[in-house]
């Protein structure tokens, strides 16, 4: 026997009830019908930020970073990599404090990129400096086996 979890859609952000055995086959919103999970973070504004950061039950990945911050372009990529790998058992989320700077003083980010992992509305871990997609999985993994 086994809780369903809530789970935010990247989409529309509705929440959505999965029974955690079916994570790995590719649930579809009962709102808008595409995909809960996709391999790609989710941009985040300060509208749909607090759905994904305190009723879904999926642990948070955010990265924090702006247009004009050239390490932040270079974690990119990486940060997209580890949304293939960590799905479904991580959200990944990037936040653009230039154009939510609201949600990047709420959390009292001083420099970017930073990654931060939060789960039911805590924050876990977080790590400022650009990461390659390896150093991002294990680093949250980490996190995560040491609350669990
Ligand atoms: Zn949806």
């Amino acid at each position: 026997m086994s809780e369903a979890l809530h789970i935010a859609c990247p989409h529309c952000h509705a929440l959505n009830r999965v029974p955690p055995e079916r994570l790995g086959e590719a649930p579809a919103c009962g709102r808008c019908h595409r995909a809960l999970f996709d391999a790609h973070p989710v941009e985040l504004g300060v509208d749909h930020f607090a759905i994904h950061y305190t009723r879904s039950d999926l642990p948070l990945l955010v990265d924090f970073w702006a247009p004009w911050c050239g390490p932040c372009q270079v974690m990119a990529p990486h940060f997209a990599q580890a949304a293939a790998l960590l799905e479904p058992r991580v959200r990944l989320a990037k936040v653009n404090t230039q154009n939510e700077p609201t949600l990047g003083q709420q959390f009292g980010i001083r420099s970017i990129p930073t990654l931060a992992l939060f789960h039911h509305g805590r924050e876990l871990a977080r790590q400022a400096g650009a990461m390659a997609t390896a150093d991002i999985v294990r680093w949250t993994q980490q996190h995560l086996v040491a609350r669990a």
